[in-house]
């Protein structure tokens, strides 16, 4: 192996133009950073002249000039140490247009001075869970070229909007960027494959609408189920965009409603004059928890009841130390049961028999009014099995992806960084 082949077997440099001698390489202290600094040179015979398209067929056509000396182009990190190839690149002289040109190379595009080999590991750096400082430091490069990066892709189309709708999926928002209105974006699951379809910068019903009706009615009328949660003004928008689609409330929502409530119910007692104040305070999670999952045969000493005692007697005690609690927990206890069991009966009578119920509290018949209001679309969570877990889920990703690069500036990086995350987008091969 000459020292071209190994040097360029270890820069995983494929370009059969560049040339390394015996001392190529030195160590040199760059930005007070120890460098790997490897010194090459480009030459080859050119087929034509790129400034007038005259065809190299001999010595008279084309010939060397000289070298554009130390062109600097950053290569990924060699052993972890910043890397750094110097080349010197062949300049020709072109008889026929008399103009010079210099050699090019698939190791850096012209005029740039960062390796495409760089450029390709940030693209695959980005399709991780990762900050993009931290991509920039791990790659030498400034956080600003990785942002650089990131248009790049946001500008090309972010999804394959070939026109095709999913023909089930849920609808949510989540917090985004500031550039957001109201800070908030609309995000699209498809049911079918479990991943993002789109995010779209507003969840104004107006923008939301436009967004829709980009694609044909003919498309639009193919929509077979849409889950959201309860937020009504979506519902009216759906049935106007999507004629053909059951819309499904998300059951885990009509959960979170009276658990909200039941909840309210049990910090209002929590006062100091109140003598449960601190078991009331400790034992929340038992309140709210499934009662058919409450431990009630295990008993363990309690220091705060000064006995052995099971959950199950702990919620017992507690939930009848106050009227509005004891049918608050009733209530939230049968809806779940009846969610769990998709016992559409159950559910009915439980919601009706109790919009008049005098003893559960505001905030409870607040959220049974708002059950009656939507019962149609509550009703059919029971009869199919669509809900908005996964794009629950999915939000929590998203989070994650904001948390770790400690929030975004702008929208555009914030979701290409999604996409390319939840493997959507492929920065390598869409070119
Ligand atoms: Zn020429």
């Amino acid at each position: 192996m000459t020292h071209t082949d190994y040097t360029k077997q270890i820069l995983n440099i494929k370009d059969e133009n560049i040339y390394f001698n015996e001392n190529c390489l030195e160590i040199k202290r760059i930005n007070n950073v120890d460098t790997k600094v490897f010194h090459g040179y480009l030459t080859y015979t050119p087929e034509y002249c790129p400034k007038c398209g005259c065809i190299n067929e001999g010595f008279d056509d084309i010939i060397k000039w000289n070298f554009k000396k130390n062109c600097k182009i950053k290569i990924t990190k060699v052993c972890g140490f910043n890397s750094l190839l110097i080349l010197d690149k062949q300049r020709f002289l072109c008889k026929n247009c008399n103009r010079t040109f210099t050699a090019s190379t698939s190791v850096v595009d012209f005029h740039k001075q960062i390796s495409n080999d760089t450029n390709l590991n940030i693209k695959l750096e980005l399709m991780q869970k990762g900050s993009e400082k931290d991509i920039a430091k791990r790659n030498n490069v400034s956080s600003n070229h990785v942002n650089r990066i990131l248009d790049k892709i946001s500008q090309d189309k972010l999804i394959k909007n070939n026109g095709i709708l999913p023909k089930k999926f849920g609808i949510d928002e989540f917090s985004a960027t500031k550039d957001t209105i109201s800070k908030m974006a609309f995000i699209t699951v498809d049911h079918e494959n479990h991943n993002i379809f789109d995010i779209n910068d507003s969840r104004l019903s107006l923008d939301i609408e436009k967004y829709f009706k980009r694609y044909s009615k003919n498309e639009r009328d193919k929509v077979e189920f849409i889950t959201m949660d309860l937020y009504k003004p979506y519902y009216k928008l759906m049935h106007g965009l999507f004629k053909n689609a059951i819309l499904i409330s998300d059951r885990f929502h009509i959960v979170i409603q009276v658990r909200n409530a039941l909840d309210n119910t049990r910090i209002k007692l929590c006062n100091k004059s109140n003598p449960n104040y601190k078991k009331l305070k400790k034992y929340w999670k038992l309140i709210l928890k499934n009662e058919s999952n409450l431990d009630d045969t295990n008993k363990k000493y309690n220091k705060h009841f000064k006995k052995e005692i099971t959950q199950k007697d702990i919620v017992t005690y507690l939930t009848n130390t106050d009227k509005t609690l004891y049918n608050d927990y009733q209530l939230y206890q049968g809806i779940i049961k009846s969610i769990n069991n998709r016992n559409k009966a159950d559910y009915i009578n439980i919601v009706h028999n109790n919009i008049n119920n005098k003893f559960i509290s505001k905030k409870m018949k607040k959220s049974l009014k708002t059950f009656i209001n939507m019962e149609n679309y509550i009703l059919n969570s029971f009869d199919y099995e669509y809900s908005n877990g996964i794009v629950e889920g999915t939000n929590n990703v998203i989070k994650q992806i904001k948390h770790t690069a400690c929030g975004y500036k702008k929208f555009k990086h914030f979701k290409a960084r999604i996409m390319l995350i939840k493997g959507i987008l492929n920065p390598i091969t869409q070119n």
